[in-house]
């Protein structure tokens, strides 16, 4: 879609000669002869660029300028005769993108308009690179759930949380049972299938406050923040059922099935971070030597 312009002049004969030019140029243009009906026409006009005077009656150039940075992701190019009053300094402080003396050639004017749009279509493009970036960083590429990183930062914000609102923090450690065998039987990559299987089988049991974690390589840890401990082994039994009825095909003809041992906590009243872990994952010991697919909870 063409690009948005605002026009906010109070002299009419510069407004319309601009509106009429860039209007010939394609680009979708509205224009306001004050400050004031230029931010009430934004509130339905949503512009990429906002062309205004500074000199003008009422709300003057700069404090408009003000306003629409404070309150939208829009570009301002400030238009002003040659003034003692004004200077580009305190145009750029304020936060506009460029700055044209009057009387300028539409060209030139055409051209900065160009440039301001360019440039804010570089950063819209920075920002989308560097979010994906931050959610690169805190993933796990093989199950999409998130990393282990990660977690070890979850685990002490959502434990800070606790201490401050003084709301439940459960936590449960999973672990594939006999997975080296079954990597031996059908090789590492039917195992990946496996992993990648109980992430969205995980994924798809987590409720929109919990967060889920490939802890280690065929580890996973679920935080449960506002949930006690019987809650949380009502969501691990329900994955572990999940996973043992999981059909997988490693070989045309051949069906097998996994089954996961879990451990359960929620966090004591003065406990660290590591004496819960670690308990957490003695119950997940237990659930091993009591003969695995079960969760054990401390
Ligand atoms: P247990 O029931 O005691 O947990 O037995 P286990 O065989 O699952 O445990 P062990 O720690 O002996 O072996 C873990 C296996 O997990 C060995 C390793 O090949 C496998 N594994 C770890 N990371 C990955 C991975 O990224 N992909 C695949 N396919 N296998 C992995
Ligand atoms: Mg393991
Ligand atoms: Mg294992």
């Amino acid at each position: 879609m063409a690009c948005a312009i605002l026009i906010v002049d109070d002299d009419v004969a510069i407004k319309d000669s601009v509106e009429e030019y860039l209007t010939i140029l394609s680009y979708r243009v509205q224009s306001a002869s004050s400050a004031e009906e230029a931010l009430e026409k934004l509130k339905s006009f949503p512009a990429d660029v906002v062309l205004t005077d500074i000199m003008m009656q009422g709300m003057d150039g700069l404090e408009l300028t003000r306003r629409i940075k404070g309150k939208y992701d829009t570009d301002v190019i400030v238009m002003t005769g040659y003034s003692a009053d004004y200077s580009y300094e305190e145009a750029v402080k304020t936060g506009a993108s460029d700055f044209i003396f009057k009387p300028f050639r539409f060209e030139e004017l055409n051209l900065r308009i160009k440039r301001v749009l360019r440039e804010a279509g570089f950063k819209k493009e920075r920002t989308r690179l560097l979010k994906e970036l931050e959610q690169l960083a805190i993933t796990d590429a093989l199950t999409k759930l998130f990393n282990s990183r990660h977690f070890f930062r979850q685990i002490k914000q959502e434990m800070e949380r606790h201490d401050r609102y003084d709301h439940a923090l459960s936590l449960m450690i999973l672990d594939i049972d006999h997975f080296k065998l079954y990597n031996d039987s059908w090789g590492h990559l039917e195992g990946d299938k496996v992993l990648m299987a109980i992430g969205r089988i995980i994924n798809s049991c987590m409720r929109s406050m919990d967060t889920a974690y490939r802890y280690g390589g065929e580890e996973f840890a679920i935080l449960l923040p506002e949930t006690r401990l019987k809650k949380a082994c009502v969501v691990g039994n329900r994955i572990r059922d999940l996973i043992s009825s999981a059909v997988f095909e490693p070989r045309p003809g051949k069906y097998c099935s996994v089954t996961i041992s879990i451990g359960a906590g929620e966090l004591k009243e003065g406990e660290d971070f590591t004496s819960f872990i670690q308990r957490t994952d003695r119950a997940l010991y237990k659930s091993k030597e009591d003969g695995r697919n079960r969760l054990t909870y401390c």
